[in-house]
């Protein structure tokens, strides 16, 4: 797979994902607005609607399973695993932790977060996205730079990470007892060369939380490729919701949430086969 990232482009691949149709904050059944959501909500407390039954036929969105109880998440350390060149997953994390780590196997995807993080660079305009969550948080749209600035200020590191490593992080850089939570979005199913790799890429990354911490796993469903730049057209591991579930219990979690987003065509932009998103939160036994 290693081989796969040479020539990963985080600019190509930021333009492909992360702008309208893909990030339309007009249109709730834009594929962006709806992963912000559930990171918002999983972070917050299970009151939190965000389609009624009627909504949720029409954007292609079940939430499928509820279980047990719904906690509200906050703690110490945050770690992003396999961040890419996006900061969109950490976006409501950073209110509630007080450190916050980025990661990524490629130095081009860490410079690309180092650029925003330290010169307030970056190849796409995160404002949009700032504005989103703040509305989520129930704050007014302007509050987007305040939560721009508490984001640089809780991110203490961005490290390189290989899931496919016993110890994917330089241990020195979290406590032996782990994080109190872990966000990890698209990145195992499309580093892993088959459902074995990703299961133990799942358990790689599980060593690095804490007992009774939280895993936010965001993913793709029935995708074999997704394009890294052009003409790179990077393997991916086809999951079924299923195959999601029974990785999650046999690394250890106990899973509170799964949603899942059907694509509408019109999310088919031709830069993946993808045909579904899921969005578990899950917390390590
Ligand atoms: N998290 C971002 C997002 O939500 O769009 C990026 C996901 S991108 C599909 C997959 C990411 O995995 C890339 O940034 C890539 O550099 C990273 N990656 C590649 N090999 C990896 C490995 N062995 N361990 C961890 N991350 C890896």
């Amino acid at each position: 797979m290693e081989a796969c990232y040479q020539g990963f482009d985080p600019v190509s691949y930021l333009h492909y994902n992360y702008t309208p149709p893909r990030a339309d904050f007009e249109r709730r059944s834009s594929i962006v607005p709806w992963k912000l959501s559930c990171l918002h909500r999983a972070f917050t407390e299970a009151q939190f609607t965000y389609y009624s039954q009627e909504e949720a036929r029409e954007v292609h969105v079940q939430c499928l399973r509820w279980y047990g109880k719904d906690d509200d998440i906050r703690g110490d350390i945050l770690v992003d695993v396999g961040s890419g060149p996006t900061l969109y997953q950490v976006m409501s994390g950073c209110e509630r932790f007080d450190r916050v780590i980025l990661s990524d196997f490629l130095e081009v995807n860490r410079r690309e977060l180092q650029s925003w993080l330290q010169e307030g660079k970056s190849s796409i305009d995160w404002t949009a996205y700032f504005k989103y969550v703040c509305k989520l948080e129930g704050r007014s749209s302007s509050a987007w730079a305040e939560k721009a600035t508490r984001l640089r200020s809780v991110v203490s590191d961005v490290l390189p990470v290989d899931v496919h490593q016993t110890c994917p992080l330089s241990p020195e850089f979290l406590p032996s007892s782990g994080a109190d939570c872990l966000v990890s979005s698209f990145c195992l199913e499309s580093v892993s060369h088959d459902l074995l790799s990703f299961n133990h890429a799942l358990g790689h990354i599980s060593s690095l939380l804490k007992k009774g911490g939280y895993l936010l796993l965001i993913g793709a469903l029935g995708e074999s490729f997704y394009m890294g730049a052009p003409e790179l057209y990077i393997p991916v591991v086809p999951l079924d919701e299923s195959q999601v579930c029974t990785s999650l219990k046999a690394s250890g979690y106990e899973l509170l949430q799964l949603c899942i987003y059907h694509l509408p065509p019109d999310m088919k932009v031709g830069v993946d086969d993808v045909t579904g998103v899921f969005f578990a939160k899950a917390r390590k036994r």
